[in-house]
């Protein structure tokens, strides 16, 4: 009996520990294209084995099918040419595209192990109805054919790009859609944003013999059979692939010892500047890859590649497509936001759809930290707060009344500009202004340490906030609830008035609606300095200070409107009090946070 027992307690606690583990889907693809650069057409066949780790059983399967995006009356057209402020590179020319400039996938066939199956192309997603229902922790095979047409460059893919770039081959493949813990995400292509299952591609790409192919993955070998080259890339433990192929690449490779990494650049030789700026990348890309590893967790794979290719920048894994005709400055920013993408979004694989502001956010705030740490010689920033040209967007921004609050799916913003500036300035200024709460040291640690935890996987922010909790021993969840999911602003002011000669009384109030941990400098004249800290009480905790300056004060309950220190100045003179000294608390007016004294 007392066995039984045992052994009941035992698979209790296993299955109940189960019932809340994390789990994702896998894949593996086996991909082979034949490519006839005369008509931009390409025929593919790809083998995908698809492991359902989830704990339902699957009827249906979702496929996204980019290409077809770019014909006149899309989704993405449509959306296009009914925003206000419409994506410059997009525009109305989806609409004005011919037969032959337009993108396309038909698919052929599709079947699973062996059994055709019932399937319908629904603008940019192929639904396709199961032959067999797919199990919990079972796999199955499915195989497809398809005739795709790669369109003109419009937006991110597509041929002939304006700096002369033959191919830049991004979303160019039928992609399953990603099944996680809220269900399937098969969303159609409008704008932006991706959201896959990890997996292994393995991809050969059969292409006229004269062009040079960069991809995702290492190149397992390059065979030639009559006029063509078939490319063979293998890519493990990545949930995208791209590639690019242009005759008149130049194909540099640097080996960076030190970082275990290769680094592979490709672009065409313009003019002189163009070489001289490509060239001159190239260490600055090992310069930013040695600092990111130390800072934010080592890079897993053994290559990157920075490709000419596209119409601005895009991350894809272990590489990116970027414009190359630019300044150097230009060159390198792209650059260094595209290799942190590396780390948000291809190895922490959020749902962008969602959570934008978590790799285009949390990338641009990396981006300004490794420019003020390695590049400040060209970019200048402000040491004491790199992200100060992020915080001020953020205060013009709100002032137009178009902010939209964070948690909006990134297709759905009724701007263009409100997403941007969502998912890019306020996201960087999560990070930013979340190591004002934390302390910098935690956010740092805290960093390496959702990296550490959450590299291939697909987590989400309160995945994020409770590493963040943990590193820090601080509550979080009304910072995510107020700079998330709301557009409530940060505003407190100071008020002073004497009690008698040796009392000084502060006022803090609030007149945002978001609450803050508040940090106030008192200046003397003998230019001494007291630094306050007010933490909140549902912090449950203050942040880590190393620097024992501080004079922590009593917990602000955060439904009063006000706080009062009551400073003893005995017979000093104060000459200046500054609200957030630091000036990362993202206090939407500023005018009331200092008072000076006569
Ligand atoms: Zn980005």
């Amino acid at each position: 009996m007392l066995m039984f027992k045992f052994f009941f307690l035992l698979f209790s606690f296993l299955f109940s520990f189960n019932s809340y583990s994390y789990w994702q889907q896998r894949v593996e693809y086996k991909i082979s294209i034949d490519f006839d650069h005369k008509n931009h057409q390409f025929l593919g066949e790809q083998n995908l084995k698809y492991f359902n780790n989830s704990k339902d059983t699957i009827n249906k399967v979702y496929f996204h099918l980019y290409f077809n995006a770019f014909q006149p009356g899309s989704m993405m057209d449509v959306r296009s040419r009914s925003l206000p402020d419409p994506d410059r590179r997009v525009m109305d020319r989806i609409s004005k595209l011919s037969k032959n400039e337009i993108g396309f996938h038909q698919i052929k066939k599709i079947e699973q192990d062996g059994k055709s199956l019932i399937h319908h192309t629904q603008g940019t997603v192929l639904e396709v109805e199961l032959a067999y229902p797919l199990m919990p922790n079972q796999s199955t095979d499915f195989y497809l054919e398809y005739l795709s047409q790669v369109p003109v460059q419009i937006r991110r893919s597509g041929r002939n790009s304006k700096e002369g770039i033959d191919y830049s081959m991004a979303q160019w493949f039928p992609k399953i859609a990603e099944y996680d813990e809220n269900g399937w995400h098969a969303n159609p292509y409008i704008a932006r944003e991706f959201y896959a299952p990890w997996g292994d591609f393995d991809v050969s790409i059969s292409i006229n013999k004269d062009y040079i192919v960069a991809a995702t993955g290492i190149l397992e070998s390059k065979k030639k059979v009559n006029n063509k080259n078939i490319w063979n890339f293998k890519a493990k433990d990545v949930h995208d692939f791209v590639w690019a192929a242009d005759p008149d690449y130049v194909h540099d490779i640097l080996k960076v010892d030190s970082e275990n990494l290769e680094l592979h650049f490709y672009y065409q030789k313009t003019n002189d500047e163009m070489v001289s700026n490509w060239k001159r990348l190239q260490d600055d890309t090992a310069d930013a890859f040695r600092y990111i590893n130390k800072k934010f967790g080592k890079y897993p794979y053994t290559k990157y590649s920075v490709i000419q290719g596209g119409d601005g920048g895009m991350e894809y894994p272990m590489a990116t497509l970027i414009t190359g005709e630019r300044s150097y400055p230009s060159l390198l920013s792209v650059t260094v936001h595209e290799v942190l993408h590396s780390w948000y979004q291809m190895l922490l694989g959020t749902n962008e759809s969602y959570l934008a502001w978590m790799d285009e956010g949390f990338t641009s705030f990396a981006q300004n930290i490794t420019f003020n740490n390695e590049f400040n010689d060209i970019y200048k920033l402000d040491s004491k707060n790199p992200l100060e040209g992020s915080y001020n967007r953020y205060y013009n921004f709100i002032k137009t009344g178009l902010e939209e609050p964070l948690s909006t799916h990134s297709d759905h913003f009724s701007t263009n500009q409100a997403y941007g500036v969502g998912s890019y300035t306020k996201g960087a200024i999560f990070l930013m202004q979340l190591g004002y709460i934390i302390g910098e040291e935690k956010l740092y640690s805290g960093l390496r340490r959702y990296y550490n935890e959450w590299k291939f996987k697909h987590p989400d922010e309160y995945d994020f906030l409770r590493i963040m909790e943990k590193e820090s021993d601080i509550e979080l969840d009304w910072y995510m609830d107020y700079w998330v999911k709301t557009t409530h602003q940060i505003d407190y002011s100071l008020e002073v008035f004497e009690k008698d000669k040796s009392t000084v009384s502060i006022n803090i109030n609030r007149i945002g609606k978001m609450p803050m941990p508040i940090e106030v400098q008192v200046i003397y004249d003998d230019l001494k300095s007291e630094n306050y800290y007010i933490p909140l009480s549902i912090m449950r905790g203050e942040k880590y200070n190393s620097n024992d300056n501080i004079i922590l004060l009593k917990d602000w309950e955060w439904v009063n409107e006000s706080y009062q220190i009551d400073l003893d100045i005995e017979e000093k003179k104060i000459n200046k009090i500054i609200l957030d000294p630091s000036g990362k608390m993202a206090d939407v007016d500023k005018s009331n946070n200092t008072i000076e004294f006569e």
